[in-house]
């Protein structure tokens, strides 16, 4: 008999759904988008209610693709936006404002009060995360604070929180469960990440009653079952992760120093650290990767780079020098090397680990000779640098050589870019023939909570190799054009428009 896992996609830009089958192929997907709105500058709200809707339907739509109902269903895996927040109130159910994004600056000036050196680095040492307004707390408090009526109720225990997974459950359940898992809740900076508890000292500093928090789960197990009416029957919800560790958990990257990186807007790469939390000395985020049933916590370190695949866009859309981004791929292959030029594409700043908020993008070493070409080759250049800075701070936190990177996500799909990954890193690059591994690795926790697979080891075989890329350039050259890139790196830092003499 077959078995199918529904996995619920919950990104920043739309809800998806994907049934696999026990074989990890894809049977059938829906995804829709719904709104981003910004209020103010710097500001992203989400409509909860817009998300959940958007979510259900897509859910209906796949399992209609699929010619499946909802009994042929063993389990449902939920994968989500992580830190976003909604606060709820459990007389109605219904969310007291908009979803706060993770990409929302409102509580900037807030968090610079957690600056401080005591106050961060206790939470730098419960948490594994750095002050700064993308992390949930923050952000909660300032729904306590600016909603009409938001603390009285809050203190007299009516209303919830939870990131996204948390308000989804809440719904997939019709108001029967209030729960998160332990990843998800390490990125919210309440959760003391070795304990495995929320904790008491940073819900004071937030001043966030514990009454609204969410119980912490695995991150696979059956937490609840979907309420009949939705879907047509009562199915087992089994599976949750952030999407980033979801994305580590489907590369089934289960042993320490695996490590993957997702090319999307921006790059996400998470090593995982097994049962220690390796406590980063370049700036990198410590982070909880997952806990399956009955064992312990395990631990990833994470880096992320701001602009990945959006720098393609920013060629088509703000040079115009390719109409789709798959085009870059011919036009950096028409010229043999990037002629001396080199892009950082520090657009909003660099992130992970040079934490640079207000250096901009720079290209340098521009000649006469210099053409779109060379440009378009310098910003894939510019990527995979960022992507290989990144690694570098993880080999020399995690005191090994890392030996290879698995890869997904959309810009993934560029040979090219590939093939200058591992040049720049003499790395070998893999890249699986299933490159929608979030959504799998919610699938797979999910599955193994139920039986689908019967652990972790069983699903090595799912694994499929769509090709390795392995390094052509000699050390000589790489080193070369490495310290090129980092004195580029030095410069976007150093430029600050309108400082000059006056
Ligand atoms: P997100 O999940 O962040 O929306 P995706 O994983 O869908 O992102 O990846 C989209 C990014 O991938 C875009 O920024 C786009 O520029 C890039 N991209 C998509 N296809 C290609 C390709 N064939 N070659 C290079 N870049 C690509």
């Amino acid at each position: 008999m077959t078995s199918f896992v529904l996995a619920l996609d919950q990104g920043t830009t739309s809800s998806r759904a994907i049934i696999f089958d026990d074989a990890s192929h894809i049977v059938a997907s829906a995804q829709q988008e719904f709104a981003q709105i910004y209020p103010q500058p710097g500001w992203v709200e989400h409509d909860a209610e817009a998300i959940w809707q958007a979510q259900l339907a897509t859910a209906k739509e796949a399992l209609a693709r699929a010619g499946l109902t909802a009994v042929d269903l063993a389990a449902i895996g939920i994968t989500n936006q992580r830190e976003t927040v909604v606060v709820w109130d459990r007389r109605t159910g219904r969310p007291i404002h908009n979803a706060i994004v993770w990409q929302d600056r409102r509580t900037a000036a807030q968090t610079d009060d957690l600056k401080a050196p005591q106050t961060a680095a206790l939470i730098r040492e419960k948490t594994g995360l750095l002050p700064d307004p993308y992390f949930s707390a923050s952000k909660i408090r300032w729904l306590l604070d600016h909603v009409d009526g938001a603390r009285t109720a809050a203190t007299a225990g009516h209303l919830a929180c939870g990131t996204i997974d948390a308000w989804l459950i809440y719904r997939l359940t019709d108001g029967a469960v209030h729960a998160t898992d332990v990843s998800n809740a390490s990125r919210t900076m309440l959760f003391d990440i070795h304990r495995g508890a929320w904790d008491a000292a940073l819900l004071e500093l937030f001043d966030i009653p514990p009454s609204m928090l969410p119980e912490v789960v695995d991150s696979s197990g059956v937490v609840g079952h979907t309420a009949a009416a939705l879907l047509g029957a009562e199915i087992p919800i089994a599976g949750m992760a952030g999407d980033q560790q979801a994305a580590l958990f489907g590369q089934l990257c289960f042993e320490p120093g695996m490590v993957k990186n997702t090319y999307g807007t921006g790059c996400f790469m998470l090593a995982q650290t097994g049962e220690t939390p390796v406590r980063s000395a370049s700036n990198l985020l410590t982070t909880v990767a997952w806990r399956l049933a009955g064992q312990p916590l395990q631990y990833a370190l994470e880096g992320s780079v701001f602009i990945g695949g959006a720098a393609i866009q920013w060629l088509r859309d703000g040079l115009g020098i390719i109409d789709r981004a798959p085009e870059v791929n011919d036009l950096a292959r028409s010229v043999p090397d990037s002629g001396g030029v080199i892009m950082v594409p520090a657009f909003v700043g660099l992130g992970a680990p040079h934490w640079a908020p207000h250096a901009r993008g720079a290209i340098l070493g521009l000649t006469r000779g210099t053409t779109a070409a060379h440009v378009a080759r310098a910003t894939l250049e510019g990527i995979a640098f960022q992507v290989a800075d990144v690694l570098e701070a993880m080999q020399s936190d995690m005191g090994q050589a890392l030996g290879e990177l698995r890869v997904d996500g959309g810009a993934a799909a560029s040979d090219l870019l590939m093939q200058i990954q591992s040049d720049s890193l003499g790395v070998d690059v893999l890249r699986p023939s299933i490159t929608e591994t979030t959504a799998l690795g919610a699938a797979y926790l999910a599955g193994l909570a139920v039986g689908v697979w019967d652990g972790p080891a069983a699903l090595a075989p799912h694994w499929q190799l769509d090709r390795r890329f392995r390094s052509t350039t000699d050390p000589t050259a790489r080193q070369q054009r490495r310290s090129d890139w980092l004195r580029a790196v030095t410069c976007a830092k150093a430029f600050r428009a309108g400082e000059g003499e006056r």
